[in-house]
């Protein structure tokens, strides 16, 4: 494009909250056959809330009173977690985390008037969740795969955790291991499940018109996130994104990956999203498209910059571009 039709589809772009960072992501993204959006924050508001606290004893909901001398539970002293007590140690481990689900989790503890302490030592497990000492305990609350890796079996409450994943939200275990088990082996600490709790969040407005604007174009449009399987396709769903193009459970670190694995088929990707997560990926995008509320390292890492928090502004970043090219031609 010419200085001069740069400067006309910067300005008219600029107006309509679409930041473009240069001449020649302008003229990239007509081209773009491929717009893989993040989930939360992206896709969703992104404001979390929190929904659901479920207490267990002994691996079953408390609400079943746990396991019993009838049933031929052994009654070795289980420890007896309220829902206010596993709500306790999920939002004080959270306190020092600046994860949308972590702030969800203290203001949900907060508002049912929980009260809370300081972690005595505080660690973000990045896509995973967090480790913090409480009590002297080590509690952790994340997702399946931080519980298995400090020697807690998710399994008993695989039931609890699927139910709240269709419904669309973010379930999360709370374990604890009690201070003075560390250096057992794992698979066989002292660990226990505690509970779990899940965050619910909304999808934007306009995020099912944003795809389907983008699809009738011939774009085809993917969702990626760290979120499990059940939950992101829950949310696909509800936008009109297919089953087969959600990439879920994809580690921080290896969502610039997969962004690099859509391109190696010769795909033309428009990465979206808002988190320091998504930065790597939005850099090797063939378009980095940045939530200009999300945060300054997604900023920084994008070509394009979307002032406003609608998804359908992608649509209007892929119009300007093919308007400003179609002008000069
Ligand atoms: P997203 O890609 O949706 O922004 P992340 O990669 O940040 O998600 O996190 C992936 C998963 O790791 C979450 O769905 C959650 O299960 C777990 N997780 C991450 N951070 C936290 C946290 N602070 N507290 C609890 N769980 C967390
Ligand atoms: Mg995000």
């Amino acid at each position: 494009a010419t200085p001069a039709a740069t400067m006309v589809g910067t300005t008219i772009g600029a107006q309509n909250g679409v930041l473009f960072k240069g001449g020649d992501v302008l003229e990239r993204a007509k081209d773009v056959d491929t717009v893989v959006f993040d989930k939360t924050g992206t896709l969703t508001r992104g404001e979390m809330e929190l929904t659901d606290v479920v207490a267990f004893e002994n691996g079953r909901p408390a609400a079943d009173g746990g396991a019993t001398a009838a049933d031929g539970g052994q009654l070795a002293a289980p420890e007896r977690h309220s829902e206010a007590d596993v709500l306790r140690l999920a939002a004080t481990a959270e306190r020092g985390s600046e994860h949308p689900l972590a702030r969800a989790i203290v203001e949900g503890a907060r508002a049912r008037d929980i009260e809370m302490g300081d972690p005595e030592s505080f660690e973000n497990v990045p896509g995973q969740g967090v480790r913090a000492t409480v009590d002297g305990d080590d509690v952790l609350i994340g997702n399946r795969k931080l519980l298995a890796d400090a020697g807690i079996d998710p399994s008993p409450v695989a039931e609890t955790m699927e139910r709240l994943e269709r419904e669309g939200k973010t379930a999360m275990l709370v374990g604890r291991v009690p201070a003075g088990t560390e250096g057992v082996p794992a698979g066989t600490t002292g660990g226990e499940l505690v509970g779990v709790v899940a965050n619910a969040d909304t999808v934007k407005p306009s995020a099912k018109e944003a795809v389907s604007a983008l699809q009738a174009r011939g774009v085809d449009v993917m969702m990626i996130t760290g979120d499990n399987e059940r939950t992101a396709r829950a949310v696909a769903e509800r936008v009109g994104i297919s089953p087969s193009n959600v990439r879920a459970e994809v580690l921080p670190e290896d969502k610039s990956d997969a962004v690099e694995a859509i391109q190696n088929d010769g795909r033309k990707a428009m990465m979206v999203g808002d988190g320091v997560n998504d930065a790597p990926a939005l850099a090797v995008a063939y378009v980095g498209c940045a939530i200009g509320s999300g945060t300054d390292v997604a900023i920084e890492a994008g070509d394009v910059t979307l002032m406003r928090d609608d998804p359908l502004d992608v649509v209007k970043a892929i119009r300007v571009s093919d308007a400003t090219l179609a002008k000069i031609k």
